[in-house]
């Protein structure tokens, strides 16, 4: 039952060690993650995010504009909110504990339930032990290499929503800029987008100077941004349709497949409509994370 994932498990380091443990409200004490490879990929996208609100606003704003106006403050409004989001879920998906430890999980092996040895402790359907994490995660989506933390019942709303608006905050970006990049790059159509593709062939020759380096550079990171974004959401979107974690789709496990409707609900909360909103909305989870409705024990409601 277990994913064999042993790479990097033992490369925590003894401090970080030594700061991970859960405090009284079930939260993670420290954001830093426990593998070198995510501390990486942390590290980038905790620079990357804030720098590219303050490349927006501090570079390409000041271009298009010379005095604040209503213009600037709805770019200044919209931008604010959607990195707001962005770090607020971020922050929500690394704290929150996925783990069943603060669950109570008996000490019978119910029908349908595993047994972990490695925690020692049962675990209910949907759980799956994460060797990076090296604990089991409730309903386990996946491990997220960004967030250096596993994706499961407690904390999914925050990562497909911090997904979503990092999507949105990259779309936004590209287009706000597209001026800026074509009027520094400066070249003929054909030039440009050969330009995009390879800025230092185009400094060599003579094309762009070091500033236009610069910024066809980060055109490209923001465009990676949003090429990743949309995979992920894809992926995510795919196994919401389907009521299924990234386990059950790789082994093509159908059982917990209810109604569009629900299996947004088992993620997002009662309150879905408006928890998109902003992670501070409250909305509350369904169940506990360890028993599950099968798609034939569903019964719609009916109508009185
Ligand atoms: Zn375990
Ligand atoms: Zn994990």
């Amino acid at each position: 039952m277990f994913e064999k994932k042993l790479e990097d498990e033992a490369t925590t380091h003894p401090f970080v060690k030594f700061l991970w443990h859960i405090d009284s409200m079930g939260q993670r004490t420290t954001i830093i993650p426990k593998n070198a490879t995510d501390r990486g990929l942390f590290l980038f996208m905790t620079i990357g995010i804030p720098f590219a609100v303050v490349w927006l606003g501090g570079v390409v704003l000041p271009y298009y504009h010379t005095e604040v106006n209503g213009t600037v403050i709805f770019h200044i409004t919209a931008a604010t909110f959607i990195f707001y989001n962005i770090f607020h879920n971020l922050l929500l998906v690394i704290r929150i504990d996925a783990s069943g430890r603060t669950s109570f999980l008996p000490s019978v092996l119910k029908p349908g339930w595993g047994y972990c040895s490695i925690c020692q402790v049962n675990y209910p359907p949907r759980s799956y032990h994460c060797h990076i994490c090296d604990e089991c995660i409730l309903k386990r989506d996946h491990h997220c290499k960004f967030t250096g933390c596993c994706i499961g019942y407690h904390n999914h709303r925050y990562f497909l929503m911090g997904v979503i608006y990092i999507f949105i905050g990259a779309l936004y970006g590209i287009y706000y800029q597209w001026d800026y990049v074509y009027s520094t790059i400066n070249l003929p159509i054909v030039y440009f987008f050969l330009t995009l593709i390879a800025p230092h062939f185009s400094l060599m020759f003579g094309g762009i100077n070091l500033w236009g380096v610069v910024v066809a550079t980060l055109h490209n990171l923001g465009l990676v941004t949003l090429i990743m974004a949309g995979y992920i959401l894809t992926i995510q979107v795919r196994a919401i349709c389907r009521g299924q974690t990234q386990y059950e789709m790789k082994h093509n496990i159908r059982d917990y497949n209810i109604t569009l409707n629900q299996n947004i609900i088992d993620i997002m909360g009662r309150r879905w409509k408006i928890a998109w909103l902003t992670p501070a909305v409250e909305s509350p989870l369904k169940g506990d994370g360890c028993k599950f409705l099968k798609t034939n024990e569903y019964e719609p409601p009916k109508d009185i």
